[in-house]
């Protein structure tokens, strides 16, 4: 690469580059088969609490789905430090058609997020029922995911939010991904993936 890219700062400006997209490529089935748990650990959560024997609806906007929890019970209660209201301090959201699954599933999504707080705009909760990474782009920090229906389409970056976001992902990452965003090193960080 010295003979073809002469300018120095070029030349690291393309190896960070590449060592974020090697990261990206390692992270990526990774995630997948984290991506596969949740969606069958959440489909059965669903199943069981909507009580009904298939999870599938098709109706229902992420921004007016009711949750399953009451205002009296919400998991977010003094939590989101009044800058986030939870959608179940409005009357005007809806209720899922569908037996309430859509909420429930959204309950299940927000007890999963480290700070109750996840990105419900990532995200089409009409095809919750399809996918894992569905749900989990809601663990995803930033907008702009809503489009990525496949999680080829991801970046290094959705990935890095998931494991910090994610209560699970987080748990097994913590003591990776702290020094990551602080040290600003994650192209050269060894992250493990066997367990
Ligand atoms: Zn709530
Ligand atoms: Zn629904």
């Amino acid at each position: 690469m010295n003979q073809l890219v002469t300018d120095p700062g070029l030349r690291n400006w393309i190896k960070a580059c590449l060592g974020l997209k090697y990261v990206r490529d390692g992270m990526l089935p990774y995630i997948q088969r984290k991506c596969e748990d949740v969606y069958a650990n959440n489909e059965t959560f669903t199943k069981t609490i909507a009580k009904l024997t298939t999870y599938s609806c098709s109706v229902c906007c992420v921004k007016d789905v009711k949750p399953n929890h009451s205002m009296n019970n919400c998991p977010a209660k003094g939590q989101l430090g009044g800058k986030t209201k939870c959608a179940c301090t409005s009357k005007k959201k809806q209720l899922c058609p569908n037996g309430g699954a859509c909420g429930v599933m959204y309950d299940r999504i927000m007890d999963d997020h480290v700070n109750m707080t996840p990105r419900w705009d990532n995200s089409d909760c009409q095809k919750w029922y399809l996918n894992g990474w569905e749900q989990m782009k809601c663990f995803i920090d930033i907008p702009g995911y809503k489009d990525k229906a496949l999680i080829s389409q991801a970046d290094v970056t959705a990935f890095v939010h998931i494991c910090q976001n994610n209560k699970t992902l987080y748990t097994i990452f913590k003591s990776h991904l702290g020094p990551v965003r602080s040290q600003r090193d994650l192209p050269f960080r060894r992250f493990e993936f066997n367990r």
